[in-house]
């Protein structure tokens, strides 16, 4: 598969997760620039039926490795499969999402193999036939273009939501089993159990239109001014990590990397800066209006309608409005 591009599918409770669809589409497009073909790797157990579903999404192979050891692996495991799986599939590119699982699957794999990997990325393109990704550095307050050595394997982990889901085409696409040597892999250590949280009485991931939240509210006895534009408007308040941890908000209401990953057709972010941790949870929202009085702030780089301004003006009128209409 020398040329090739390699996405490393994530999913849960026999599901790909939404990221796993972002790096295909991804992947899809680099792969069909640069004539190569596109492969997704399934590691877990009994993921036969999942396995089946991805061959289906418009990639030309699916690379299956299914152990019960898989089934409740942590990333030392993962690594070591995923590792022996890019030594047989042998990939120009690997794309992984930057999640809670691929922030740490990424660069185990990467020094494990030595190759070139860029981590937190927010786009991965084929650019006259070489990778070249973006980066939030400084923050978020700039984003670096990088260009991985042209003859080089590289591996890229991109942040969930911040490429689109683009449904593709399906393709005769080839299911092959990999037979590794799962047993006399290292485990050092394994997940014991998923505690899941409850959904409780919103589910921000399931809303057209977010009001959001950052410290720039001052405090928690202006919260229900953000909630009552989000009401105005029909949608949900949703924060930024800041207001969790101070216990203003339930974690139901995070929106970032360690949070709930959104794409409603609308996010407005009152008050919040734009770290890159919570870029990844809310920059695949359709239209992002920012709310903010530093004209510097790292959110105007990724909105798409920006209001230099105090929020205590602005979002009182917005309210207002929207009820007028
Ligand atoms: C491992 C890890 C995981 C993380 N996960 C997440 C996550 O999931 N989600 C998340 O959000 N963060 C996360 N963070 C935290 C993240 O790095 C930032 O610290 C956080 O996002 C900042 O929140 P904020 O933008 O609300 O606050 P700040 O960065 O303090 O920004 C406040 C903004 O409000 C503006 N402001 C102030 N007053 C006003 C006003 N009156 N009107 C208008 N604007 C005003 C300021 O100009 C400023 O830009 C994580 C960090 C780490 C290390």
């Amino acid at each position: 598969m020398a040329g090739d591009v390699l996405v490393i599918a994530e999913h849960w409770k026999g599901r790909p997760e939404a990221v796993t669809f972002q790096l295909i589409a991804k992947g899809r497009e680099i792969a069909d620039a640069r004539r190569a073909s596109l492969g997704v790797l399934v590691l877990g157990h009994d993921i036969g039926e999942l396995a089946a579903d991805l061959a289906g999404t418009g990639v030309d192979a699916v690379f299956v490795v299914d152990h019960r050891a898989l089934g409740n692996a942590a990333c030392g495991l993962l690594a070591e499969a995923a590792v022996a799986s890019l030594r047989e599939i042998a990939p120009a590119l690997t794309l992984v999402g930057f999640t809670l699982v691929g922030m740490e699957l990424a660069p185990a794999i990467a020094t494990r193999l030595g190759v070139a990997a860029m981590t937190n990325c927010v786009n991965v393109e084929c650019v006259d036939g070489e990778i070249v990704v973006a980066k939030p550095v400084y923050d978020g307050a700039l984003h670096a273009r990088v260009i991985f050595d042209r003859d080089a394997p590289a591996l890229v982990a991109l942040q969930a939501g911040a490429t689109p889901t683009l449904p593709q085409p399906a393709r005769a696409a080839l299911v092959r089993a990999l037979a590794l040597d799962i047993e006399s892999m290292p485990r050092r250590g394994e997940i014991v159990q998923f505690i899941e949280e409850p959904i409780g009485d919103v589910d921000i991931a399931k809303a057209d239109i977010i009001v959001s939240a950052g410290r720039g509210v001052g405090d928690a006895s202006k919260l229900p001014m953000i909630e009552a534009c989000a009401k105005a408007l029909g949608g949900l308040m949703g924060c930024s990590r800041p207001l969790v941890d101070q216990g203003w908000l339930p974690r139901e209401r995070q929106v970032g990397a360690s949070g709930k990953t959104v794409t409603p057709k609308i996010y407005i972010a009152c008050g919040i800066s734009g770290a890159s941790q919570h870029l990844a949870g809310m920059s695949g929202a359709k239209m992002i209006v920012a709310i903010n009085k530093d004209p510097n702030a790292p959110i105007f780089q990724v909105a798409h309608y920006g209001i230099v301004g105090d929020l205590f003006e602005i979002v009182p009128e917005l309210t207002a409005q929207a009820k007028k209409s």
